[in-house]
């Protein structure tokens, strides 16, 4: 057992923590939360890192990085950008650029991996749909095969980057049913497509006005017989619930790390607040009420952060050497994300309670972390009760999943 990271990975960590120290400051990222948008020299920056599809391997435009070096990336942005919308980017990026390269055409590849990678295009996920996220198998939209075309129709919603895609070009792993499922088994029949976000037929829906991560949009697309070449589709036909869901996997892994790095974050600057804010003639951090407070937070961010790493560790040695089984790496992420999302926002709401009143300011940059965070742990990725019917699943058997 060797809990070190690689010689490499450190000096990565030390890189990217420079380039945020410069480029991702409190005050910039403050300016982003007010104006609602990343700006491109940003995302062009993260490119220009070698950030943006990193696990994405290099004779397809990405850096070829596995996920451990990914979650310190992670890590890092989320230290930084505590609204955690410049980790949203990268991490929604990362992951559906991954699983869409993994198994799409050269085509596509072509229009979009390359492209994001350098920056110059935006590649999210769009499975969400009006009448429920939880219940992918529910899903409504359609693709009707039409000779080497497919047609497209439905609403997608609540997607993540439907501006970033408009102003930057690229688009969505889609999912829609392409076949009546068979009897039991819903998640059949289900195909995934690469939806270009300018496609004819494809209709960008107003921005929600959201309470957190205000630099990056999320939206809804309508499609409306869109024609697409079969290039357009991302992996077989009817096998599209599986690929979702290995995207959904490696997007939870690198929530866990944003998280992470947050409240490590907010860990560091109520830490410096209790040394200096005096109350009854102490400092508050010489009182029980908030060290205590502040001694079972870092215990339990030190729990996650090895939870976090560890799977990640996992997730690298089934991709890499086929050493567990999907499901059981699949187990570990959803620990991951019913566990690190409410943490950190917990640390948020204690940090800002040691603060006081000036907590409650936006002088004080903690509430854009609070607003944030709550994305994930409200949902985004996964809700968290479909974390636990997974993690159930997985330790008593599909026989007690309890929808079926
Ligand atoms: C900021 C943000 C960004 C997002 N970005 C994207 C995106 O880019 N692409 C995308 O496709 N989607 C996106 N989503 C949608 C997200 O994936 C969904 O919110 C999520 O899947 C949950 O779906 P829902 O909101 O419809 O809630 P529902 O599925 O309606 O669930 C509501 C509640 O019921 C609970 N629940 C559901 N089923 C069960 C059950 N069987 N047992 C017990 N409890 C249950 C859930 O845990 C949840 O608390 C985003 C969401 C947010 C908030």
């Amino acid at each position: 057992m060797n809990f070190a990271f690689t010689e490499e990975q450190e000096l990565f960590r030390k890189a990217v923590r420079e380039w945020c120290s410069k480029e991702l400051t409190l005050e910039k990222v403050r300016e982003m939360d007010n104006k609602g948008e990343i700006p491109r020299e940003i995302i062009k920056e993260l490119a220009d890192l070698g950030l943006l599809l990193m696990t994405v391997p290099e004779e397809h435009g990405g850096a070829g990085a596995d996920w451990t070096t990914a979650c310190i990336a992670a890590e890092e942005l989320g230290y930084a950008d505590i609204s955690i919308a410049v980790p949203v980017l990268f991490l929604v990026e990362t992951a559906w650029g991954f699983v869409t390269d993994k198994y799409c055409t050269e085509h596509v590849r072509e229009e979009v991996i390359r492209k994001a990678a350098r920056g110059e295009a935006f590649i999210g996920i769009a499975s969400t749909e009006a009448s429920g996220g939880s219940d992918v198998a529910a899903i409504r939209s359609t693709g009707t095969r039409d000779g080497d075309h497919w047609i497209l129709n439905g609403e997608k919603t609540y997607i993540s980057g439907t501006e970033e895609a408009k102003k930057l070009g690229g688009g969505h792993f889609t999912l829609v049913r392409t076949s009546p499922p068979p009897p039991g088994a819903a998640h059949r029949g289900m195909t995934a497509f690469f939806l270009p976000i300018n496609a004819p037929g494809v209709e960008v829906g107003k921005r929600f006005e959201e309470m957190g991560r205000m630099a990056i949009s999320t939206g809804s697309i309508v499609m409306d017989n869109v024609r697409l070449p079969d290039a357009y589709r991302i992996g077989e036909e009817g096998k599209g619930f599986y690929l979702t869901m290995e995207g959904f996997d490696n997007a939870r892994l690198l929530i866990g790390a944003t998280c992470l790095g947050a409240a490590q974050r907010a860990l560091e600057l109520g830490m410096q607040y209790i040394k200096e804010r005096k109350a009854f003639g102490n400092p508050i951090g010489k009182y029980e009420g908030i060290q205590f407070d502040l001694a079972d937070m870092w215990s339990e961010l030190e729990a996650l952060r090895s939870l976090v790493y560890r799977t990640a560790w996992m997730n690298d040695e089934k991709y890499k050497r086929g050493r567990f089984t999907p499901l059981e790496v699949t187990k570990y992420i959803s620990a991951v994300k019913l566990k690190v999302p409410p943490f950190a926002f917990k640390v948020f709401e204690h940090v800002m309670l040691w603060m006081g009143a000036w907590g409650y300011t936006k002088d004080c940059p903690l509430e854009m972390g609070l607003r944030g965070i709550m994305s994930y742990y409200i949902g985004a990725e996964g809700a968290m009760n479909i974390q636990r019917i997974i993690i159930a699943r997985e330790l008593l058997g599909r026989d007690y999943i309890p929808y079926k």
